[in-house]
């Protein structure tokens, strides 16, 4: 997070940020669209390049807790996929963002929310058919007696998941995982077979309770919603600021000038940042409120805290963290706490 902001920073205080543009304008032979392109590819490179001893150090500190059993080769060819992936949407969203701001040099920030919420969903719904089996291969879920408790368990709820797949985690990672994932068509739960292999019949079913909680309170709509309200104040903000390096500080000559994307990501990272605590305690409260369907659905509160234990193990999960760790970048509530929710529920009976 400091590397990505100072390098931010760093563009646009040296001037850099100008040199590179430059830099996209000779290759494109003054193309303006492939320039964007070209500065979008360049920026990607640094930022690659400057974080690759951090993303290197990851991989082998997985190693050495024996969470992870990728090899090398293999981990290369996903940073690279991972880069390939981020530079296409990246690209996708800078032309369409200086598109507008061409198209419409006053209203362009709304337009650009809307274009943005449109492409934000749609990436929602292809992610679990098109970007993750780029990572990881999936296959609908075979064990019949699981797939004959979550029925019952959708039953009850008065819902129909789409799809129980299984996630073929096992061949990069030690650690276990389920989510519910997509939209429509492609909403989905996936279990990791890391998680199907070693968990009891009880404990998966707690599990995809927990995941079905998701489902059923409408997580994934309400966290779109809830994304696209920042990202209206996101895209305001950076009309002001732009205007404001534009009109009052001469920074840069128009709102078409790409080498103000540094001062525009640096509003949104700097939003992002603001408001990480409070987008972290929405997160647990909706994980709560997915442990709480669990706890009702399953008959037995046992199995629930057995795989919280499980888990926390086999993923060597912090269980009591420091309050303000949790609070500042904790997506889900302290292990110790799940687990103390729970039995605080099987004696209330
Ligand atoms: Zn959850």
């Amino acid at each position: 997070m400091v590397l990505g902001f100072a390098l931010l920073v760093a563009l646009l205080a040296t001037g850099w940020t100008a040199t590179l543009r430059d830099a996209a304008y000779i290759g494109s032979r003054q193309h303006y669209t492939i320039a964007v392109f070209f500065y979008v590819g360049l920026l990607t490179v640094v930022a690659k390049l400057l974080g690759l001893g951090f993303d290197y150090y990851g991989f082998r500190l997985e190693h050495r807790f024996q969470l992870s059993n990728q090899k090398f080769g293999s981990w290369a060819k996903d940073e690279l996929k991972g880069w390939a992936v981020g530079l296409v949407i990246a690209t996708i969203l800078v032309e369409l963002l200086y598109l507008t701001i061409r198209f419409s040099p006053q209203y362009w920030w709304l337009i650009a929310w809307g274009a943005f919420m449109v492409l934000f969903v749609f990436f929602a719904q292809i992610a679990p058919v098109v970007l993750f089996p780029l990572f990881y291969k999936f296959k609908p879920l075979e064990n019949e007696p699981l797939k004959e408790r979550l029925i019952r368990l959708s039953e009850r709820a008065k819902t129909r998941v789409r799809g129980v797949y299984e996630w073929k985690l096992s061949e990069k990672s030690r650690k276990a995982n389920a989510a519910l994932t997509g939209l429509g068509a492609t909403r989905r739960i996936i279990l990791a077979d890391t998680l199907l292999h070693n968990y009891s019949d009880d404990e998966i079913e707690a599990i995809l309770a927990h995941e079905l909680g998701h489902h059923v309170h409408r997580h994934i709509p309400k966290g779109i919603l809830v994304q696209g309200a920042i990202t209206f104040i996101g895209f305001w903000l950076g009309n002001a600021v732009l205007h404001y390096a534009i009109d009052r500080r001469h920074m840069f000559e128009t709102l078409s000038d790409f080498a103000n994307l540094p001062l525009l990501m640096l509003v949104s990272t700097v939003l992002s940042l603001l408001l990480m605590p409070a987008l972290n305690a929405y997160s647990r409260y909706n994980e709560r409120q997915a442990d709480r369907y669990s706890l009702l659905s399953i008959p037995a509160v046992q199995p629930f805290i057995t795989s919280m234990n499980k888990l926390a193990d086999q993923n060597l999960a912090e269980r009591a963290p420091s309050e303000w760790v949790e609070w500042l970048f904790h997506s889900h509530p302290a292990i110790s706490k799940r687990i103390a929710m729970a039995e605080a529920w099987g004696k209330k009976g």
